[in-house]
């Protein structure tokens, strides 16, 4: 056991000791410098207080927006942070710095702040030229400002400019074979004082940290040293992304956590022809870059979850032992027909998500057992062939108080899938009206072997209506009438929106078009 790590805060080596193994990184800066106070105010519900840290448990490097309040010092140990102060103090002239400059925008000081280490981190991804990524990237945080527009448009040429770097690095590139490097972001086309550190940073150390009132935080780097501490310490929590546990800890302590994030098994992405295979401790961003031109659904439901922050943080492990009964990715988690594998030292098994579940804060994990991966079936045209089927057509439908950053009032998720026109299995699944996600069977069974037409789903909905019966109580002003009207009605939107095998993309019928323009980039193309 070790009473001491370091770490890296903006660009110099740290050392902690003899400091408390509950310590959040907010509270360590807002005690360092007056500059840093502010990070003693975050709330992570109102955006919380947002630093830079290095990334490079993924296919290629990255930086990645954290909340300083929902992460433990011993977190970080061996971790590379950015604070937005350290980066402008150190590069005023970087073009993520801008946003300080930009007039009107009318918020105070923390928030340009947190405006700020989005920037940063969208100028460095390589895979931002969308509309719904740059949506993805600010939204929560700058819809809590004065000046959406002010910043969306700095945003926009920030953006565009590190496209525009992309693109000359790409075509340099060409002549060696590298270009392909240069769009994964494997390749540092930057070169500057930030990515240097980070392209030379090197994977975590395992971890055994006590403090001074003997509660210990462990790193363990395999699931047979994962398995040994549990053994060792009975009552020990594990610690994924933080973003649930951290918040428990101030009011229910545990004196052994043990952190799952260098587990190299929960961290993989795998796939083969019939599934992808997504360790429990993969953030959800990461997820969202594996499977997300697959399953465009799975981009969707993040827009709708917490903030940039907490997703890079929250993971999908973590999100599911948590069985939260109003959870936007449970629903579309049992449309996509996941399975989860759970591993204990008795051995492996695994379970469909939807059986996962047995009620609110509550699953079928026992003592010791935990989340290895989460197994989704590819769903490809070969995967599709290969199971005999030609279409599927999947969407879901969160439905709140605001976009984000609240408690949503219920989320649907459905799929079909098709041969030819005629449905060969469905998947209809809802949060937010019980205890737990639940599932329509009765309805899934009477679209079987009908043919995928607006009659059929009309004559379903007798069945959908007596099936779904609301029990949990209500959701601010959603009370039980107003969620089953949405069961029925967003189920005839998802119809009306993929009337036919060759919809596989929504067909926008909103008002405000409000996401037709998603994926289309946000500036003119570079030549
Ligand atoms: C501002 C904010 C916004 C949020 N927004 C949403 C939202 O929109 N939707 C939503 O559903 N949730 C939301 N949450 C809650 C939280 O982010 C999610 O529940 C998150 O997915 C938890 O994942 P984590 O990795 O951070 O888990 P942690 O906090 O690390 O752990 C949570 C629990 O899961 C257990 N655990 C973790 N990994 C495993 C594993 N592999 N096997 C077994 N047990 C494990 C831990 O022991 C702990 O009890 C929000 C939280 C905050 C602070």
């Amino acid at each position: 056991m070790q009473s001491w790590f370091t770490f890296e805060l903006d660009g110099e080596s740290c050392r902690i000791e003899n400091e408390s193994a509950r310590l959040t990184l907010a509270q360590f800066l807002s005690s360092l410098d007056p500059q840093y106070a502010h990070y003693a105010d975050g709330n992570p519900w109102h955006g919380g207080s947002p630093v830079i840290i290095g990334e490079t448990s993924g296919i290629a490097p990255r930086f990645r927006s954290i909340d300083a309040t929902l992460i433990l010092m011993p977190m970080l140990a061996d971790a590379m942070v950015w604070t937005p102060e350290g980066i402008a103090n150190l590069d005023p002239d970087h073009p993520a710095v801008g946003v300080l400059g930009i007039d009107h925008i009318e918020c105070s000081n923390a928030r340009r702040m947190a405006v700020l280490t989005l920037f940063f981190e969208g100028f460095y991804r390589p895979d931002l030229r969308r509309n719904g990524q740059m949506n993805e990237q600010l939204d929560s945080l700058v819809s809590r400002t004065a000046a959406v527009d002010a910043i969306r448009d700095a945003a926009r040429r920030l953006f565009a400019s590190a496209e525009t770097r992309r693109h000359e690095a790409s075509q340099k590139a060409a002549a060696s074979g590298q270009q392909n490097e240069v769009w994964t972001g494997k390749k540092d086309i930057f070169n500057d004082r930030f990515t240097k550190s980070l392209f030379i940073k090197r994977p975590a150390d395992e971890l055994d940290f006590v403090d001074r009132r003997k509660r210990r935080f462990h790193r363990p780097k395999t699931t047979a040293d994962l398995q040994r501490l549990q053994s060792q310490y009975p009552d020990a929590r594990l610690i994924a992304g933080g973003t649930n546990l951290v918040d428990e800890l101030s009011r229910t302590d545990f004196q052994n956590l043990i952190s799952i994030e260098e587990v190299a098994e929960m961290q993989m992405i795998r796939t083969n022809q019939d599934f992808w295979e997504i360790g429990a401790g993969v953030n959800l961003t990461r997820v969202s870059e594996a499977i997300g031109g697959e399953y465009p659904q799975f981009l969707k439901a993040l827009t709708r979850f917490g903030s940039r922050p907490i997703r890079n943080r929250a993971t999908l492990g973590g999100y599911l032992a948590v069985a939260s009964d109003i959870g936007q990715l449970a629903p579309l988690l049992i449309a996509m027909d996941a399975r989860v594998l759970l591993l204990s030292a008795d051995g492996e098994r695994d379970a469909p998500i939807f059986h996962f579940f047995e009620g609110k804060g509550k699953t079928i994990l026992r003592e010791g057992e935990v989340i290895r991966c989460i197994l989704i079936p590819r769903a490809n045209d070969s995967a599709l062939a290969s199971r005999g089927m030609t279409t599927r057509l999947c969407d879901t439908y969160t439905v709140g108080p605001r976009r984000s950053l609240c408690d949503p009032f219920l989320t649907a998720a459905f799929a079909v899938e098709l041969r030819e026109k005629t449905v060969a299995k469905a998947w209809i699944a809802f949060s937010g009206v019980a205890n737990k996600p639940i599932r329509a069977r009765q309805t899934e069974a009477s679209l079987a072997g009908k043919v995928w037409h607006e009659e059929t789903v009309f004559a379903s909905l007798n069945t959908l209506f007596q099936e779904i019966q609301i029990t949990k109580k209500d959701v601010g002003y959603a009370n039980a009438d107003y969620r089953k009207q949405l069961v029925m009605t967003l189920f005839q939107k998802f119809f009306y929106q993929h009337p036919t095998p060759r919809d596989v993309k929504p067909i926008e019928q909103g008002i405000t078009q409000e996401f037709s323009l998603h994926d289309q980039p946000f500036f003119d193309s570079v030549t």
